[in-house]
């Protein structure tokens, strides 16, 4: 028999390697604890394009109609169109079959709460509690519900962008686009959003087949074939969804990947030049967010690194946008989540306005770089060399914050030492005026933590 890896059970859900961590039978458990928890109600149950989709969502269904409450199908969407619908349709919450960018033995469930958020870390506790105990509320065979279609999903959600963009402007541009789609959910929609916004467009990689065609990050080094095929077909830009589509990376119409951080610069900056309000990102977003914060004389807030940290300061202070430098664009005016189509309607208006090509408009920002790394680390161990390097940094009366790991700040650069949650690893990110400047920064620090495990080890 193989090792049987542990189930990895975390603030957005489970995942495990299907047949061994991850059973029907534990699906069906994790769906009555959650029915139990929401208290009935309808609850869409959605996935991504995994073969072991199927399996698990039946699994899943089995499991919330036991408990009295009305499995709603949605079959296999991007991510924020399920939490779009979930708001829109005032759905209990929903589960979702998806792991991500997780290799093709892996799958998991996401649980997904009223409002169509994502739950709190109190709310997981909760839920979690009821799972454990295993006190679930069966309900008797007359009270069970019918299971329920829903197939519409993609459309409503499409409307509620497009009644928010300048549409026509854009389609009168006829902007020529070529999209890869990493074999993801994305692939359900992006053609018809892209059709219907009047651009000409070339897709990439749109089977549904869960084996994805490249690693699904959106970073550079993945996207050679996009780069590619804009030069090739002399595009106006490429577009790149990770595979549950809440994530955009962009090239320009020179074939070059501009790198995560400008989806998110190009569409605060956009978004600001059209009304005022506050913007939330994470402590790891590019510098360039809070220039543009002072530009347009709007405050600027940092959260914690994960999206429902994001999501909860953005509701707190009614952000017009905000999001993560990882592609990850947040306008809760069309609903509070990482959202790729959003973020691509945004990027579009924003080159359909300003008229300009896309190097330019990215040209046009402060220019700064980013370097991330990580350093392997048993996870205990790196909590203690990250406290170590903070109690350091305190002393020495530098400009810090500890609202997450450490990060330390200097007029024009930044550093973020963030012991990882899931992998034993300790990540920097840096962020200078110059590239000479940011490597020397992680370097320096990669040297300090190196010593402090050892110090300490
Ligand atoms: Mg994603």
């Amino acid at each position: 028999m193989r090792h049987q890896l542990p189930l990895k059970i975390g603030v957005s859900g489970l995942r495990g390697i299907v047949g061994e961590s991850l059973t029907p039978k534990l699906a069906a458990r994790f769906a009555s604890a959650f029915g139990t928890y929401l208290g009935q109600g309808q609850v869409l149950v959605g996935q991504d394009s995994r073969p072991s989709g199927l399996m698990l969502k039946k699994a899943v269904i089995s499991g919330l109609l036991a408990t009295g409450c009305q499995p709603v199908e949605v079959g296999i969407l991007p991510i924020p169109t399920i939490l779009f619908l979930t708001r829109e349709k005032q759905a209990a919450g929903a589960i979702i079959v998806t792991a991500s960018h997780n290799p093709l033995e892996w799958n998991g469930l996401k649980f997904i709460g009223p409002e169509g958020l994502y739950l709190k870390s109190s709310q997981v506790e909760e839920f979690l509690d009821i799972f454990h105990q295993g006190e679930f509320t069966y309900v008797s065979a007359d009270r069970l519900k019918n299971i329920m279609q829903e197939k519409q999903a993609g459309k409503l959600h499409l409307e509620k962008i497009f009644s928010r963009l300048k549409i026509k402007a854009i389609r009168k541009r006829r902007l020529r686009v070529v999209a890869d789609c990493a074999n993801g959910a994305g692939a359900i929609l992006l053609p018809q959003f892209l059709e219907q916004l009047g651009c000409e467009a070339i897709f990439l990689n749109t089977e549904l087949s869960g084996s994805f065609a490249h690693q699904s990050e959106p970073t550079p080094e993945n996207l050679k074939e996009l780069c590619r095929k804009v030069k090739e077909y002399r595009a106006d830009l490429g577009l790149a969804q990770d595979a549950d589509a809440d994530r955009l990376a962009l090239v320009d119409e020179k074939g070059r990947p501009l790198g995560e951080d400008m989806t998110l610069t190009i569409a605060v900056a956009h978004l600001l030049g059209r009304k005022r309000g506050p913007v939330v990102v994470n402590l790891s977003a590019s510098m360039v967010i809070d220039d543009l914060g002072k530009k347009y004389g709007v405050p600027v807030f940092r959260t914690k690194v994960g999206e429902i940290n994001v999501v909860e300061k953005m509701l707190e202070v009614k952000a017009i946008i905000g999001g993560e430098g990882n592609g990850g664009v947040i306008w809760p005016e069309i609903h509070p989540c990482r959202d790729s189509f959003t973020a691509a309607g945004l990027v579009l208006e924003a080159l359909v306005t300003s008229g300009k090509k896309l190097s330019t408009l990215a040209a046009s920002f402060p220019r700064y770089f980013m370097i991330k790394e990580k350093i392997s680390c048993p996870t205990e161990l790196a909590y203690r060399v990250v406290l170590n390097l903070k109690n350091r940094y305190e002393k020495k009366g530098e400009n810090i914050s500890t609202l997450d790991g450490l990060k330390i700040l200097w007029p024009d650069s930044w550093v973020h030492l963030r012991p990882s949650n899931t992998e034993p690893i300790i990540r920097i990110i840096a962020e200078a005026r110059s590239q000479v400047k940011v490597k020397k920064l992680v370097e320096r620090f990669r040297r300090e933590i190196k010593e402090t495990i050892k110090k300490l080890s």
